[in-house]
């Protein structure tokens, strides 16, 4: 999707500081950190949110999670502890329509979020 700037990411069109990338995922600092780390891990191919998400996506989720906890251990937040944030849709906060999985940690995160 051209006018999809994920999409234009993980094609190499944007810039972003990229952590990994393989077929089927990247993951990529977030340009407005909420914590000392802050990544971003999206499937390369476009789903707008976990609501597109069909049954034939699931391995592609579990890509996801799995990423965000080997990301977490190389960024060394793994012990201490972190987060994974998954906004869906308007009320869900999301702002940027392609799937994406936040990964936050390094700092003591508070709950219930806003
Ligand atoms: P959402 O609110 O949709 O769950 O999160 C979108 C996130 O994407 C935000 O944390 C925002 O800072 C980040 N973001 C938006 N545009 C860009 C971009 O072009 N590059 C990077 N690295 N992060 C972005
Ligand atoms: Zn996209």
């Amino acid at each position: 999707m051209q006018d999809c700037t994920f999409c234009r990411i993980i094609a190499g069109e944007a810039p972003a500081e990229i952590l990994y990338q393989d077929e089927h995922l990247t993951a990529f600092f977030d340009q407005n950190p909420q914590a000392p780390v802050h990544v971003l891990i999206v499937p390369n191919k476009h789903l707008e949110n976990l609501r597109e998400a069909k049954a034939d996506d699931t391995p592609l989720l579990g890509e996801l999670l799995w990423r965000a906890a080997e990301l977490a251990r190389e960024q060394g937040i793994s012990s201490q502890g972190y987060r994974l944030v998954l906004n869906v849709g308007r009320q869900g906060g999301q702002s940027v329509p392609h799937l994406h999985l936040h990964l936050l940690g390094g700092r003591r995160l508070r709950w219930p979020p806003g």
